[in-house]
């Protein structure tokens, strides 16, 4: 008999909670320090409404033209969820996400910082960012890189209607992750000297997340482990 999608997701959402729980044991971290964000991209708005009856509180999506609608109508099939937005994101599409966001992750620039401040003004309260970091230096998937992380956190810093909150960054595809991952911290080290509301490190996928733990992820961002393979490739 195929099991009904809540039973699937009911499973896989045992194992990826096990999985956490069993790296932060291993870590010598207090289970329940690591917010587990439920990556939906390409999945139906109804898995979104299924996962919230689950205890999911936290989801990501990477494109706006997808997650505009679908925050709209998991919302009206009673989801009661953080919206995460964790992909590259234009300066145009700022107002749309500042919409229905929770948390911004994808911040990489003071230029796109600035937009969504101005966007997150007709919100009723600020909006949550965390500055994207590329780990190895290639801008090709977003991440600030080198000094222009300490440029716009200073800047989210000092934006009105904006709380920085921390960093994220995905490890690149050839690095060993826990290299990626300590890297990752050494950085957030810094930043939370300077800003220390902003301790949030979100990391690690469902290839990696016990490397992220490790090195002190207190969000990680799963896709594939909990809804299964995407067809396309991104
Ligand atoms: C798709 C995506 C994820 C989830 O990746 P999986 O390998 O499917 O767990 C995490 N972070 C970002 C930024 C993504 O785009």
């Amino acid at each position: 008999m195929v099991p009904g999608r809540r039973d699937q997701l009911a499973a896989s959402l045992a194992e990826v909670r096990e999985r956490i729980a069993r790296a932060c044991a291993s870590a010598g971290r207090p289970a329940g320090q690591v917010t587990l964000v439920a990556v939906t991209k390409t999945y139906p708005a109804s898995d979104v409404v299924l996962l919230s009856e689950l205890g999911v509180t936290d989801v990501g999506e990477n494109r706006d033209q997808e997650a505009a609608p679908k925050a709209l109508a998991a919302a009206a099939g009673g989801a009661k969820v953080r919206w995460h937005f964790v992909g590259q994101l234009q300066r145009n599409k700022a107002k749309s996400v500042a919409a229905y966001a929770d948390v911004v992750e994808s911040v990489d620039s003071a230029r796109l910082a600035e937009a969504l401040d101005r966007a997150a003004v007709l919100r009723a309260g600020p909006l949550s960012v965390l500055i994207q970091v590329s780990i190895d230096g290639d801008p090709a998937r977003g991440g600030t890189v080198g000094d222009d992380l300490w440029r716009v956190s200073d800047t989210v810093a000092a934006a009105g209607h904006l709380r920085l909150r921390g960093l994220m960054a995905v490890a690149p595809m050839d690095w060993d992750p826990d290299r990626a991952f300590e890297r990752l911290a050494g950085l957030s080290e810094r930043l939370v000297k300077a800003h220390p509301e902003a301790a949030a490190i979100s990391a690690g996928m469902s290839g990696d997340l016990e490397a992220a733990v490790r090195h002190g992820a207190t969000h990680v961002r799963i896709g594939t482990s909990l809804l299964g393979m995407r067809n396309q490739l991104r």
